[in-house]
């Protein structure tokens, strides 16, 4: 088992497999934003595969597939076949805006990804249309459904909440995800880069207090997905709604999790600099042995804690850069 400085296990890998989107959501990444990646420097298949596999036999067990959006990397599920077929990954989930699911959904499927995180911020057209700058939300309705029609379960649906972008649409969603079957997560937007940082802030504490109140909630028994998030249930506990709360509760102290971005750097923490490369090691030959060797040194630099509120200015990679 991978254990860091501070005791917490390291069992959760969030894999970037590109930096690019097809959205621009206006706390993510800036309208023309030129600084991708080069495709030289994107680790192959066989790369991400051995390096995974080499976390994989130090006890990762779970993986995210994430982003830039994830659909966007051509083989998209010949990757997500190889990583589940790795031994010791028991969990392989993804993190999608949903615009090219109707697509993929079935040969994610079949390809050994069981679960899905989607990002929908609005249910209203024109809002999306201004969050995402495009005129996104048909395509990520259908791309949801196929999802739906997939088999992939939960669905969960990732809002982050804006003062005055969509909160007076909170309710709405919460009402969809019920009916739906889907699992709401409500996030506070982080100061990711400028666009996070000029995203409208919401503390979601008295949210969650007229949330519980309205539907009838109550705090759910046992963790949901070993994340982040704290969820409230309904009575009868068919239908849950998370709150991920790094700004206003942050929960650094059980964080199990580290970010492998599309080159090859390992990020230790969302709001940090500590980091690790990977891809001189992959393509300079090392051995299997000295791969284990330096995900032992890396998982060591992982920081205690993120500092989003008593630093603000200090992250200037956005969001998709790092792998969402
Ligand atoms: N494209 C995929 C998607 O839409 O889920 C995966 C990558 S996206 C960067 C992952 C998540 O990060 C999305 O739910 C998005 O809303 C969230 N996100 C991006 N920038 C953020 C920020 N500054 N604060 C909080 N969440 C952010």
């Amino acid at each position: 088992m991978l254990t860091d400085r501070f005791g917490r296990s390291i069992e959760y890998l969030r894999l970037s497999v590109t930096d690019r989107c097809d959205l621009r959501c206006t706390y993510c990444l800036p309208k023309g934003f030129k600084g991708f990646e080069e495709p030289q420097h994107w680790l192959t298949f066989d790369e991400i595969e051995r390096l995974l596999a080499a976390f994989a036999r130090l006890g990762t067990s779970r993986i995210r597939l994430t982003g830039g959006e994830p659909l966007l990397r051509r083989g998209l599920p010949e990757l997500a076949r190889r990583i589940g077929a790795l031994p010791g990954i028991r969990d392989l989930s993804l993190s999608t805006n949903a615009t090219r699911l109707d697509r993929y959904a079935p040969a994610l499927k079949a390809a050994g990804i069981s679960r899905i995180n989607v990002s929908l911020d609005s249910l209203d057209r024109e809002c999306m249309e201004k969050i995402t700058g495009h005129d996104s939300l048909p395509k990520i309705m259908a791309g949801i459904m196929a999802g739906k029609a997939a088999g992939f379960l939960p669905i969960k649906i990732n809002m982050v909440a804006m003062r005055g972008v969509n909160d007076d649409e909170i309710d709405d969603m919460a009402a969809f995800c019920i009916e739906q079957g889907f699992i709401l997560r409500l996030i506070e937007a982080m100061p990711m880069g400028a666009t996070g940082r000029d995203a409208a802030f919401l503390d979601l504490g008295p949210i969650q207090s007229r949330l519980k109140e309205k539907f009838n909630l109550r705090p759910h028994a046992s963790e949901l997905g070993g994340g982040p998030a704290r969820y409230l249930t309904t009575a009868d506990g068919s239908a849950n709604i998370g709150f991920i709360t790094p700004m206003s509760q942050h929960f650094c102290a059980t964080c199990n999790r580290v970010r492998l971005a599309v080159d090859g750097t390992l990020y230790l923490c969302l709001g940090q600099e500590e980091k690790f490369e990977f891809r001189p090691l992959l393509r300079d030959g090392a051995s299997d042995a000295e791969l284990e060797a330096a995900i032992r040194s890396a998982i060591e630099l992982k920081p205690q804690q993120h500092d989003f509120r008593e630093q603000p200015g200090k992250i200037i990679r956005f969001m998709a850069q790092t792998g969402g």
